[in-house]
C-alpha cells in the first residue's frame, strides 16, 4: 500500500499520477475539440492553447511525452499570462483549488474556466483569472479537490429506481438478522390485506429465512425478498399464486432450488421471472426515476449513467426527457437482447451513438451466464458439486450469430460473462464477427470479467481481441469467507493485472437496487484500494490499486468503454463541463477514510445542479 500511496504525490500541488505504463489514454483528436471551440467563438489563443493540450496529450500510443508534468500548465499560464486581453468572458470560474484533470499527462492544476457547456481552460489560479468578466460567475474552491464528474459504466436505472421506492427495505446490514428480516415482512403483512404482493430487497449472501419461516410468519401474503436481481426467495403463498410446483421446469438460464423430496425450496436463481410479482406501473417509473437520479446519483458526483433498462424503462426516460423532468444526468441507453427481436432491431439501421450527450443509443447487452457459485458457465463443477457447470442462456452457436448480426449492423456489444466457459464462448463469437466484418475499434465488452479469474489464457485473449473487461469493484464488499476458503478457488477481482496488462477497465457499480450505497464512487475506490469484504476479510490484497487509478476508472476509461473519452472523462479544453467538487482530496486522505468524502458540488453542462449545504 505504502508504494501505491507514493505514487500519488500528495504534495497537493502539481504531482505526475502517470505511470507511463497505460496505453494512449486519449485517442480523441483534439482538432475535432479546436473546431468545437470555433463555433464557441473562442479567440486564436485559445485555440493556440487547446492545441498545445492536444499535442501534449496525445503522442504516439504506447510513447506518451512524460518528462514533464508541468507542461500543459506551463504553456497554459505563459500563454495566457502573456496576453489576457484575449482570453473570453467565462461563464463559470472555479479557482484556488487542486484540480485533478485526468488528463493523459496526469496534470494538476488549480482552475478551470467554463464558457457554455465547454470547459475553456485549465492552469493556475493566475492564469485562469484572466477570463474572469463582469458576467462570470465565480466558484473558490478553497483548496477542495476537483474532479471530472464520475462515469458509471455499467447501471440499471429504472431497476435502481424501482427498487429505490417500491421495495421493502431488508438488507442486513443495517438489519441483523433472519428474524430481523421477518419482522419487518410480517409487520408490512400487517398494514396489508392478504393475498397483496410484498417484495422485499436484501443484498447479497445476507442471512434470509426459510421458506417455510416466511410461511409461517406470513402465510397469507404472496413474499419474495430478493437477495439480488439473480437471487430470491418467495413463500408458498408467492408459488401457489404463481402456478408453481414440483413439476415446474426450470427455465432456461435459471434454477428452481429444489430440497431432497423434489420440492421447490422457495429460492430461484436467475428464475424470478416464473413468479408473478406484478410489475411497478409505467406511471410509478415516471415517479420514481427523477428523484432516484439526483438522489443515487448526481448526489455523489456522478453526471454521466450508462444505464440498461426495459422497453418501457427507455420509454418511461423518453416521456421524462420530454417534460423536461429528466435531471441533468447524461445517459447512454444499451437494450438487453432479451426485450427485443434482434432482427427487427438492426434493420432499423440504428446504432450505437445515435443521439445526444444528454441520452444516446449505447451498446447491445446479452445477458450469457449468471452468476459465481451456481449459474456461471464453468469448466469445473461449482464447489461444492459434483455437476453444476451453470447456466447459459443460449448455446455458443446462438450467441455467434448474434454477436455477428450485431456487429456487422453497427453496434457496440456487451456480454455478461462471469464463468470462464462462458468467457470463452463470448470471445469465439467476437473473434469469429471480428474475423468477417474486422473493426479496429469497436470495443466490445464482457461484463464481470475478472470478478472471478480463473485462466490467464482467457486474458490473452480478451488483449489480443482488443475486448474491454468491466469488473465491479464494489462487489469485493461481498466476498463471503466461504469463497475465500475454498480450494483451487478463483482469483478474485484482478483489477491491478488488468491495469498492469494495459486493460483500462471502466468503473461503474453495477448496483440495480441491491447495492444502492454502492453508486458513491468512495465505495469502489475503498474497495479496490483496501479490498476488504463486509465480513472483514482481505480479498486478494495483492490485486489493489492506487486511488488515481480508481478514478481514472470511473471518468476517463469509463468515458473510452463509451466511446465518449473526446468529449468526456478529463478536464481540458474542449470537453463538456462536467465536474465534480469533494469535501476532502481522495489522492491525500488515507484509504479507511475515502468513505467520508463528498460530493460537495455537482456541475453538469456548465450548470451547478446539485450543492451539499
Ligand atoms: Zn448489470
Amino acid at each position: 500500500m505504502e508504494s501505491l500511496r507514493g505514487r500519488l504525490g500528495g504534495d497537493g500541488r502539481v504531482a505526475s499520477a502517470c505511470s507511463g505504463r497505460y496505453k494512449n489514454d486519449r485517442e480523441a483528436s483534439m482538432f475535432d475539440v479546436n473546431f468545437d471551440l470555433l463555433r464557441h467563438g473562442f479567440t486564436g489563443l485559445v485555440m493556440v492553447t487547446a492545441r498545445a493540450s492536444g499535442h501534449v496529450a496525445r503522442g504516439p500510443r504506447g510513447n506518451r511525452n512524460r518528462s514533464n508534468p508541468m507542461r500543459l500548465v506551463g504553456v497554459l499560464s505563459i500563454l495566457l499570462s502573456a496576453t489576457p486581453a484575449l482570453a473570453q468572458e467565462a461563464d463559470l470560474v472555479l479557482r484556488g483549488g487542486k484540480v485533478v484533470t485526468v488528463d493523459g499527462s496526469g496534470t494538476i492544476a488549480e482552475a478551470v474556466a467554463v464558457v457554455g457547456n465547454h470547459i475553456a481552460a485549465v492552469g493556475s489560479t493566475e492564469a485562469i483569472e484572466t477570463y474572469i468578466g463582469p458576467g462570470t460567475r465565480i466558484v473558490e474552491l478553497n483548496g477542495r479537490t476537483l474532479l471530472p464528474g464520475f462515469i458509471d459504466a455499467h447501471n440499471h436505472v429504472e431497476g435502481s429506481a424501482t427498487g429505490h421506492f417500491f421495495r421493502l427495505p431488508v438488507a442486513v446490514p443495517p438489519l441483523e438478522t433472519a428474524d430481523d428480516v421477518l419482522a419487518v415482512v410480517r409487520k408490512r403483512a400487517n398494514e396489508l390485506p392478504p393475498g397483496t404482493w410484498i417484495e422485499g430487497q436484501g443484498t447479497y449472501y445476507q442471512p434470509m429465512p426459510t421458506r417455510e419461516q416466511l410461511d409461517t410468519a406470513v402465510p397469507d401474503h404472496p413474499v419474495v425478498i430478493r437477495w439480488s436481481a439473480h437471487d430470491v426467495i418467495a413463500n408458498s403463498k408467492a408459488m401457489e399464486m404463481s402456478g408453481i410446483d414440483r413439476n415446474t421446469p426450470d427455465p432456461a438460464g435459471g434454477h428452481i432450488e429444489r430440497g431432497p423430496d423434489g420440492e421447490p425450496t422457495g429460492i430461484f436463481r436467475d428464475a424470478r421471472q416464473l413468479l408473478d410479482l406484478p410489475q411497478p406501473s409505467y406511471e410509478d417509473k415516471l415517479r420514481a426515476i427523477p428523484p432516484t437520479l439526483r438522489e443515487l446519483w448526481l448526489e455523489n458526483g456522478v453526471t454521466s449513467v450508462y444505464t440498461m433498462d426495459t422497453l418501457e424503462g427507455v420509454r418511461a426516460l423518453q416521456e421524462l426527457r420530454r417534460r423536461g423532468e429528466l435531471p441533468p444526468v447524461r445517459l447512454s441507453i444499451s437494450f438487453m437482447l432479451r426485450d427485443f427481436d434482434l432482427d427487427a432491431l438492426v434493420s432499423t439501421g440504428i446504432q450505437t451513438g445515435f443521439g445526444d450527450n444528454w441520452l444516446k443509443i449505447g451498446a447491445i447487452k446479452i445477458l450469457f451466464d449468471g452468476v459465481w457459485g451456481t449459474t456461471a458457465a464453468t469448466y469445473e463443477p461449482h464447489y461444492g458439486t459434483t455437476d453444476n457447470y451453470g447456466n447459459l442462456s443460449r448455446t455458443g452457436e446462438q450467441l455467434r450469430e448474434e454477436v455477428l448480426k450485431a456487429h456487422a449492423a453497427g453496434w457496440q456489444i456487451w456480454i455478461h460473462c462471469n464463468g470462464p466457459r462462458a468467457q470463452d464462448l463470448a470471445l469465439d463469437a467476437f473473434e469469429a464477427a471480428l474475423e468477417r466484418y474486422p473493426r479496429s475499434d469497436h470495443r466490445h465488452r464482457i461484463e464481470h470479467f475478472a470478478n472471478f479469474h480463473v485462466d490467464d489464457k482467457i486474458l490473452d485473449r480478451m488483449e489480443r481481441l482488443g475486448v474491454i473487461p468491466v469488473p465491479q469493484a464494489s462487489f469485493i464488499w461481498r466476498t463471503t469467507d466461504e469463497l475465500l476458503d475454498q480450494e483451487g478457488r478463483p482469483r478474485l477481482y484482478i483489477l491491478r493485472t488488468l491495469i498492469e496488462r494495459g486493460f483500462r477497465p471502466p468503473g461503474n457499480a453495477d448496483s440495480v437496487g441491491t447495492q444502492p450505497f454502492s453508486i458513491n464512487p468512495m465505495f469502489s475506490f475503498t474497495r479496490a484500494v483496501l479490498r476488504t469484504s463486509k465480513f472483514g476479510s482481505e480479498v486478494d490484497p495483492d490485486e489493489a490499486i492506487s486511488v488515481m487509478d480508481a478514478i481514472r476508472m470511473h471518468t476517463i476509461w469509463a468515458a473510452r468503454s463509451g466511446f465518449e473519452e473526446d468529449i468526456k472523462g478529463s478536464l481540458e479544453p474542449g470537453k463538456l463541463a462536467d465536474m465534480v467538487v469533494l469535501s476532502k482530496d481522495p489522492l491525500s486522505v488515507s484509504p479507511e477514510d475515502l468513505m467520508s468524502i463528498q460530493a460537495m458540488m455537482t456541475i453538469v453542462d456548465g450548470r451547478i445542479v446539485f450543492e451539499r449545504n
